[in-house]
């Protein structure tokens, strides 16, 4: 309902792009770099979550942090495109916060977890999936440490999920509009992902260009 919806009424909506992979993986790297790089072209869809603001995150631009009550009622009023739990904190996206940005006209980038994705496939979004994995469980989690966001058993709660997340992606590999972009070097993968993104920014510029 959401995109279809919005396509009726204004002739073109770009498709929005998931991003998933496990924590540590590199997501919110590649997508600032992404976002920073192409100013006007992608929006963000900002999350709800219950756990706590990390150094420089801030409300309403990483998250919108709140707390499971709150949360709860939200979902149970049909608020909620997609929810889940992660390493005992809740997350989801509000239809409000993908229907902001694809008002925008904007790609709306996702940044979910794999029961995100899951729930997302049963939706008429349709967008495409770029998986992002570590090169190796080691090297995750010496970014994961490296990051120094997360206590001790943070790290070992999100490598437990870790290992779950890319038996998914590897399952996921051959599935339509979805990509497997491994972050060893952090400018190969990116310029990855730019060309798999490619096709959809230059049909967004060139759309823009004929309508002015
Ligand atoms: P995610 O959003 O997937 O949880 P982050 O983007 O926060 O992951 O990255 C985790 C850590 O790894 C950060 O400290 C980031 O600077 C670092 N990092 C990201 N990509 C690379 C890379 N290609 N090589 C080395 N370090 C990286
Ligand atoms: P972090 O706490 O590291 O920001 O995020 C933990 C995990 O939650 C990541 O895998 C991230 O992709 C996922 N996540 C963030 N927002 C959402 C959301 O709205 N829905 C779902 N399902 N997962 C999310």
């Amino acid at each position: 309902m959401l995109r279809r919806g919005l396509t009726i009424m204004a002739e073109y909506i770009p498709r929005p792009c998931v991003f998933c992979g496990p924590s540590g993986s590199g997501k919110s790297t590649l997508i600032k770099q992404l976002m920073d790089e192409h100013k006007d072209t992608f929006g963000f869809s900002v999350s709800h979550t219950t756990r706590n603001p990390r150094p420089g995150e801030q409300d309403g631009v990483h998250y919108h942090y709140t707390t499971r009550e709150k949360m709860e009622l939200a979902i149970s009023n049909g608020e909620f495109l997609e929810h889940a739990q992660f390493s005992g904190n809740m997350y989801g996206t509000s239809k409000r916060a993908v229907q902001d940005v694809l008002a925008t006209k904007r790609i709306c980038i996702l940044d979910i977890d794999v029961q995100g994705v899951k729930s997302i496939k049963k939706t008429d979004l349709k967008p495409i999936y770029i998986f992002v994995k570590p090169p190796s469980i080691e090297v995750l989690e010496e970014r994961l440490r490296g990051r120094k966001t997360d206590s001790e058993e943070a790290i070992q709660k999100r490598l437990a999920t870790a290992i779950k997340e890319l038996e998914y992606i590897d399952e996921e590999t051959s599935a339509n509009a979805t990509f497997v972009v491994v972050n060893d070097d952090r400018e190969v993968a990116y310029e990855k992902i730019k060309g798999i993104l490619s096709t959809d920014i230059v049909k967004l510029r060139d759309i823009r260009f004929k309508a002015k």
